[in-house]
């Protein structure tokens, strides 16, 4: 269908968009309304995803990744996020935020023994930044970490943290009298205290819960790169983080497109197919151009990261203009579909709930509009 990337791919990203869209399709797609109804995380597709090398996808090749360009890397993300944005989200948290601060900034035995496991596969992870109190302003987090000899002592509360309850690790962003610092946490350490699964509004096959620290004592090498540096390494992970979510909602957005296509060619009002009609080919045709003016904001993103140039700015430009084009693109979906739209038997209302958080978390599309503008003046700051 015209509204899948189908030209200018080279041999790789063709290969892997193949595969990923196989997957989704056979292991995926048919499960995901189930999994929708009932908040399940299938961690046996997680597991296979993460066997066939999705959990790798970022990492470099010399820590058993896949070593993808990211550009690639996304054309897999929009493959599943079009099947269920849930394992989307799922697999992006993983790869983005955590893969990306170990492989930065740990050290070389942290990459072995925690980069390597979570690139094949073995380890999944997930990243506890926001609290109850401290969401938009990440900063003012209290979650402590404290020096006791030559362990650290984890106290707090994380909110919403995706991957809490089913990681066998977590990256935790907590304070020290020195400053704030990021922790490789094995979610089997003492003391870790996942919560009640949330019940979300979309993205019902990932895990979302919050997090209690309760005195979780880890060695000192679980502190990641340096003490008092971790909320920059977490912010420079974000703009990786948020071209996954920018992807997520190019995905769910085109499946919607899809589905609209589909629907319009076969319903029938007034003994016509209603895609007759010029207001509803306008609606497709917006909806069309909105999709890929998403992706190709996001994949200039991703070039620019590629080239190793600053992308702050335009991951959230990429990640702000996706998720409000997912959120507006599935409306029109909705109101294509007419009373259809409204129900739970017809895809595009889960794609209409599952769109609604891309503008909320890594950042709501407030946050993403103060970034881009502060970067407008990058001297006067
Ligand atoms: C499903 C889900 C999964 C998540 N996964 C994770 C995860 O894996 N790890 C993690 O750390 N967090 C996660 N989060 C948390 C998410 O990142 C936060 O919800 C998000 O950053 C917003 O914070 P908040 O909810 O506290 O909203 P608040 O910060 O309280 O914001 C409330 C409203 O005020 C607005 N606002 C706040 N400050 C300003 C300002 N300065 N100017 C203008 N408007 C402002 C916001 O835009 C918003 O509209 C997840 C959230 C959800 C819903």
């Amino acid at each position: 269908m015209a509204t899948v990337i189908e030209v200018g791919l080279s041999e790789t990203q063709r290969q892997i968009v193949d595969l990923t869209r196989e997957f989704a399709r056979t292991r995926i797609e048919p499960q995901a309304a189930e999994w929708d109804r009932t908040r399940h995380f299938a961690r046996d597709v997680i597991d296979e995803l993460g066997r066939l090398g999705f959990l790798g996808m970022t990492v470099p090749e010399e820590y058993g990744g896949m070593g993808l360009d990211t550009i690639t890397y996304l054309l897999a993300l929009e493959e599943l996020a079009a099947a269920d944005a849930g394992v989307a989200v799922t697999v992006g948290v993983h790869s983005a935020i955590p893969a990306t601060m170990l492989l930065r900034h740990g050290t070389a035995a942290q990459k072995e023994r925690w980069l390597r496991p979570m690139a094949s596969g073995e380890r999944l992870c997930g990243f506890a930044l926001s609290e109850p109190d401290a969401g938009s302003d990440a900063a003012a987090l209290r979650t402590r970490a404290v020096r006791d000899g030559d362990q650290w002592v984890l106290s707090g509360t994380k909110a919403w943290a995706t991957n809490g309850g089913t990681a066998d690790l977590m990256v935790v962003i907590a304070r020290s009298e020195r400053g704030i610092c990021a922790f490789i946490v094995p979610t089997d350490a003492p003391g870790y205290r996942p919560g009640k699964p949330e019940d979300k509004m979309g993205l019902r096959a990932s895990n979302t819960v919050a997090i209690t620290f309760e005195e979780v004592r880890l060695a000192a090498q679980h502190l990641l790169g340096e003490e008092a540096m971790g909320f920059g390494y977490a912010m420079e992970a974000l703009d990786v983080g948020r071209l996954g979510v920018a992807t997520q909602a190019v995905g769910i957005a085109r499946r919607a497109l899809e589905h609209s296509v589909a629907y319009c060619g076969e319903r029938k009002q007034f003994d016509r197919p209603i895609r007759e009609f010029q207001a509803v080919q306008f609606k497709l045709a917006d909806m069309a151009t909105r999709v890929e003016a998403a992706r190709a904001l996001a994949h200039a993103a991703a070039a620019r990261k590629d080239r190793g140039e600053d992308i702050t700015q335009h991951a959230s430009m990429a990640k702000l203009f996706a998720s409000e084009t997912a959120m507006w693109v599935t409306t029109q979906a909705v109101q294509l579909f007419g009373g259809y739209g409204y129900m739970r038997d017809f895809p595009v209302e889960k794609l209409f709930r599952d769109a609604k958080v891309t503008e909320i978390y890594e950042g709501t599309s407030e946050i993403q509009r103060l970034i881009i503008a502060r970067e407008l003046y990058p001297r006067a700051e």
